[in-house]
């Protein structure tokens, strides 16, 4: 097993085993690609959103949050063009019986390719070591040179194809490349058809009368059509954004990676609403913005890459992705698009209805163009929490599992241990908890050693675990222990608090962006 494949199973099973995710309906075998969150994840699930939601509403005055419905007029997913337009090109195996995506399959050839490249940098680094200068390496060693052409080719027919939805070109393609079945290493490959990704249903009692609905595949829409009932509601000015978090659904065609792509998953989006020929400025500001809310977790400079976009979606005229290092290598975790007039100009038309802002400074009236952010939950939940799993080797040549979650996120602040569970301990543990509990998640934990029970908050991320021993009937003190140091420190009861506000609360690190 590869290393990456070997991390990625530590998360899922750590994950599992300390009440993060489980898989769904598992008692039946699960359904695939389809997760439930439990008890410590729910609690981390609510804390990224409430990082992500505080940031963009309460913290700009002009960005207002809504809660729209997941159904929607069928005629919205007309407009948006996701009826026509959203879909994967999907290709199967005609022995293994497997079906793949056929644009990944080309993707996931380019990347064994960068894998050979990092593999000859690391190898030139070692040899030419203090003096090695990797940008100049990539531009001459012939080497190297050859596989990134060889990636730049494959790509650019990729794109073309897609774009010019040459599906037999897509496939000749994936021939031409030699590109083999990962489970099977057969060749022997079908057509490559369009897959549309909704969700459909049905609304109404009886077949005759029944409407076709569909799950929404992305929030966005849900902000859209309310545009003008938030700006005159709201009286908003441009530029004003609307954010919304909540459930969206696409029929993946192959769904895998854990939580990374997802059949029902969460959003997180921001449409920002700007004057025409203004897009620009916003859309390199949010990029920015976005940035800056990502390394402001500390989860490390290193582990994030912007991707801009050469092959653009029908609605957009620029567009990045901020990547993040998954246990499975650089993967979208963010999208930022900067998507024009297209989708308040089709909900017009399909409506019939004027969707116009009357810009008083510039004294005319138009539709707004739009930037947008939108990233997804659980994919930002994976980003975290990888990151986050680590195995340590203690002096004491011990081994530990410890979560090192960015604290503000943890499900639990504090853990706060009676020494034994007699002499009046567990009272004064209570009386603690009842101090701190209407300002953090705590938890009380009397059961097993005291070793073992820091080893489980180590391992379900919780940042200070608080002992009270007979002493502390005495002298009004604590011993705190820091989850990622070890450190312990003895401190009054009294101060715990402002402890925790500084180092532990969601206030302390927004304060910080
Ligand atoms: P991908 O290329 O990975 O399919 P996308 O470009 O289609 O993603 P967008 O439509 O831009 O994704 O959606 C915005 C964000 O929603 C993504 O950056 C990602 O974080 C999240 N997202 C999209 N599809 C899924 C999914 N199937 N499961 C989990 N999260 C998803």
């Amino acid at each position: 097993m590869s290393q990456q494949e070997d991390q990625l199973k530590k998360v899922i099973s750590h994950a599992k085993e300390y009440g993060f995710i489980f898989p769904s309906s598992e008692i039946y075998d699960g359904l695939s690609a389809t997760y439930d969150y439990g008890q410590n994840g729910a609690a981390l699930k609510r804390n990224i959103k409430d990082y992500w939601w505080k940031a963009m509403v309460q913290l700009n005055e002009n960005i207002v949050g809504i809660d729209a419905a997941i159904f929607m007029h069928p005629t919205t997913w007309k407009a948006s063009g996701h009826m026509d337009a959203f879909n994967d090109p999907m290709i199967d195996n005609k022995d293994s019986k497997k079906r793949y995506r056929a644009d990944v399959l080309v993707e996931d050839y380019a990347a064994k390719i960068e894998g050979k490249i990092e593999k000859e940098v690391a190898k030139a680094e070692k040899r030419f070591g203090a003096d090695f200068d990797k940008e100049m390496y990539l531009k001459t060693n012939p080497r190297v040179v050859r596989y990134q052409e060889e990636i730049d080719a494959a790509l650019t027919r990729l794109n073309t194809s897609l774009t010019n939805n040459d599906l037999a070109d897509v496939k000749q393609l994936i021939e031409d490349l030699g590109i083999a079945d990962p489970v099977s290493g057969s060749k022997n490959w079908t057509e490559v058809r369009q897959f549309n990704l909704m969700f459909g249903t049905k609304l109404g009692s009886t077949a005759d009368n029944a409407t076709d609905l569909y799950l929404r595949p992305e929030t966005a829409q849900g902000i859209f059509v309310n545009f003008l009932n938030v700006q005159r509601s709201g009286r908003m000015k441009i530029p004003f954004g609307i954010a919304q978090i909540g459930k969206a659904f696409r029929n993946e065609i192959v769904a895998r990676q854990f939580i990374f792509r997802m059949r029902e998953f969460e959003q997180m989006e921001m449409q920002y609403f700007v004057a025409p020929g203004t897009e620009m400025e916003f859309y390199e500001q949010w990029k920015e913005q976005r940035m800056k809310w990502h390394l402001n977790l500390g989860l490390g400079e290193d582990n994030y890459r912007f991707h801009d976009h050469e092959k653009l979606a029908h609605y957009a005229n620029a567009a990045a992705d901020i990547e993040f290092k998954f246990p499975f290598g650089f993967k979208e975790l963010e999208g930022i698009h900067s998507r024009t007039d297209f989708d308040l100009s089709q909900h017009q038309e399909h409506s019939g209805k004027k969707l116009q802002y009357f810009d008083a400074e510039r004294q005319e009236r138009y539709v707004p163009y739009v930037v947008e952010t939108s990233i997804g939950l659980d994919r930002m939940f994976l980003a975290v929490f990888s990151n986050a799993l680590k195995e340590e080797q203690l002096e004491d040549g011990s081994e530990r599992t410890v979560l090192k979650l960015p604290p503000a996120l943890a499900p639990n602040k504090a853990a706060i241990l009676p020494l034994v569970k007699k002499d009046g301990l567990p009272a004064l543990a209570q009386k603690i908890i009842d101090d701190l509990k209407f300002d953090f998640d705590v938890e009380y934990d009397e059961k097993d050693s005291i070793g073992k029970r820091y080893r489980r908050h180590d391992a379900i991320g919780t940042p200070f675990c608080i002992t009270v021993d007979h002493d502390s009937l005495d002298d009004d003190s604590i011993t705190i222990r820091e989850r990622d140091t070890m450190e312990q420190r003895r401190v009054k009861i009294s101060e715990i608090k402002g402890i925790m506000e500084k180092e532990v609360s969601m206030t302390a690190l927004l304060k910080k962006l």
